[in-house]
């Protein structure tokens, strides 16, 4: 997807902090952290929204649940963290390419 930012990221187009990659995702630091830690993981295949998976992506989705739970340690949140993903434009989802929000790194407040 030509004019999709994080495809752009995917593709090197546009840098990165990456700080976790496989074949089919990759995570990396947000541009504009909202908490101490502030990451996005993202699969490399584009697709806007919970409701476009199919069994295959909801397997990915899946594997991209058990990668974050596995590293959240290692990359400073073994003190708890949470994840956030936006579902379209009401939510506040700027980035048309399906994303994981990971925060974390210090006491949250909801909202
Ligand atoms: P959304 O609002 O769609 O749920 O989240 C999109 C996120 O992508 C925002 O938190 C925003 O800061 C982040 N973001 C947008 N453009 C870039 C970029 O070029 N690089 C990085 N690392 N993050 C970006
Ligand atoms: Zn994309």
């Amino acid at each position: 997807m030509e004019n999709c930012i994080f495809c752009n990221i995917l593709a090197g187009k546009i840098p990165a902090s990456k700080v976790y990659e496989d074949g089919e995702m990759l995570v990396f630091k947000d541009i504009a952290p909202v908490a101490k830690i502030h990451l996005l993981c993202i699969p490399k295949e584009h697709f806007k929204l919970l409701s476009e998976m199919d069994a295959g992506r909801a397997a990915l989705v899946g594997r991209m649940l058990q990668t974050i739970a596995e590293h959240a340690p290692a990359w400073g949140l073994e003190g708890g963290y949470r994840l956030v993903v936006n579902q379209g434009e009401a939510a506040g989802q700027t980035v048309p390419h399906l994303h994981i929000h990971i925060l974390g790194g210090e006491t949250l407040p909801w909202g």
